[in-house]
């Protein structure tokens, strides 16, 4: 199979590449890489020695690949695949962007979740597969059980979204930002907080701390808007919520999911504190047994400090692909309230993971 790899130098393609090579991936296929900022530069060594970087915008060299992965963004994608798609080509495209995540003929991946509708896909002949928006992907790998044993009546998700979530150039900026607003507390240490918060927080104000990607400070602060306006007040990152949930879980009726997306200064990691209306009383033991049953990367963390502390932070988990799920229990709310904390790495399960795994999924189909 020739495997076509565009937008594999960004932050999701980066984790791909890595992931990919730690299993093993590439054996048995040829694999061909694509820039659109570095043509006829070297490619990495999968392809062969002295191999050159092909054009991402050139639709025959793209049509000479069997399956195209792309991590190259929502753009990229607008602009390339109906093209490729109308200059006949039949291939399989598989893609980290959220342009064809509603399509009717694409599928959304997250095979631990809905490996019976990727499948099913395939059969039917479906030919595009797009990895889910990464906050709603891990909030499934966290408690898509409960939504598997229907017995979700509505969902809030209050996100607390990292930096790298945004690409490349965001993280870059963000550890800019954490540097600027630290060197006045270098320049004038002192152990009074009172003047070191005045002094961070006029570096946060001063118009020379870099804002271009962000639009303003997000080290030591936060930022309560994630992607494009969308009608009635929410953000698209917010829309994606209950449109790709209920896709990827094939539910009908729809189940409402909704919340508030925010922006923080983590690098890496999107923590989400989820208010779950069940639609009866269910004991806790019952569900923390239903979400650990529901697929082998879920983590339930004893609802204590120690272990909160220790196991259900961005820090804790980055890099893994253990899905934390913790601060389970009722809420005050009513015995129908369930309140709970998870915290996923968005590059690997919220992004690379699920494109790697569609391949395997594609080559087992196609007996390649
Ligand atoms: P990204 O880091 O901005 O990379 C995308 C492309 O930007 C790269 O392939 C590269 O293209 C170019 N680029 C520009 N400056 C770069 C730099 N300093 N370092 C590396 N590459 C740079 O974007 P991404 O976060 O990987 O996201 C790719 C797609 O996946 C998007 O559609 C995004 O919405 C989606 N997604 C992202 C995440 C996430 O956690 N980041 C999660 C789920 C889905 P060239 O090599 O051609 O120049």
């Amino acid at each position: 199979m020739r495997v076509g790899l565009i937008g594999w130098r960004g932050m999701v393609g980066s984790v791909l590449m890595q992931r990919m090579r730690e299993e093993n991936d590439f054996l048995g296929i040829e694999p061909i890489f694509f820039s659109t900022s570095n043509i006829g530069g070297p490619a990495p060594k999968e392809s062969g020695d002295g191999s050159k970087l092909k054009d991402a915008k050139d639709l025959k060299m793209l049509a000479a690949c069997d399956t195209l992965i792309s991590c190259q963004g929502g753009d990229y994608t607008t602009e390339i695949y109906s093209p490729l798609r109308k200059s006949g080509w039949k291939g399989y495209w598989i893609d980290a962007a959220s342009t064809l995540r509603m399509a009717d003929d694409a599928v959304i991946i997250l095979d631990p979740v809905n490996a019976d509708v990727i499948r099913d896909g395939l059969t039917k002949g479906v030919q595009a597969f797009a990895g889910g928006n990464c906050t709603v992907s891990l909030m499934l790998m966290g408690v898509g059980g409960l939504f598997k044993s229907r017995l979700v009546e509505w969902m809030t998700t209050m996100t607390y979204q990292a930096a790298s979530g945004a690409g490349a150039a965001k993280v870059l900026e963000l550890v800019k930002q954490m540097e600027y607003i630290t060197v006045p507390t270098r320049a004038t240490p002192s152990e009074n907080a009172l003047e070191v918060d005045r002094m961070v927080t006029h570096a946060q104000r001063d118009s020379g701390i870099p804002t271009k990607e962000f639009g303003a400070p997000l080290a030591g602060s936060l930022i309560p808007w994630v992607d494009r306006p969308m009608p009635d007040g929410q953000t698209r990152e917010e829309w994606k919520g209950m449109a790709e949930t209920n896709k990827i879980m094939g539910l009908h009726p729809p189940v409402p999911v909704d919340g508030i997306c925010v922006r923080v200064g983590t690098m890496r990691c999107h923590s989400q504190a989820l208010c779950i209306k069940l639609n009866k009383n269910v004991p806790q033991q019952d569900i923390e047994q239903i979400l650990a049953n529901s697929n082998p990367w879920v983590r339930i963390i004893p609802n204590n400090q120690e272990s909160t502390v220790r196991c259900l932070t961005p820090t804790a988990v980055s890099g893994s692909l253990n899905v934390a799920v913790g601060r389970l229990h009722k809420l005050k709310l009513g015995p129908e309230f369930l309140g709970a904390f998870t915290v996923g790495d968005q590059l690997l399960w919220g992004a690379a993971e699920p494109l790697r795994r569609m391949l395997g999924i594609l080559r087992e189909h196609l007996g390649n």
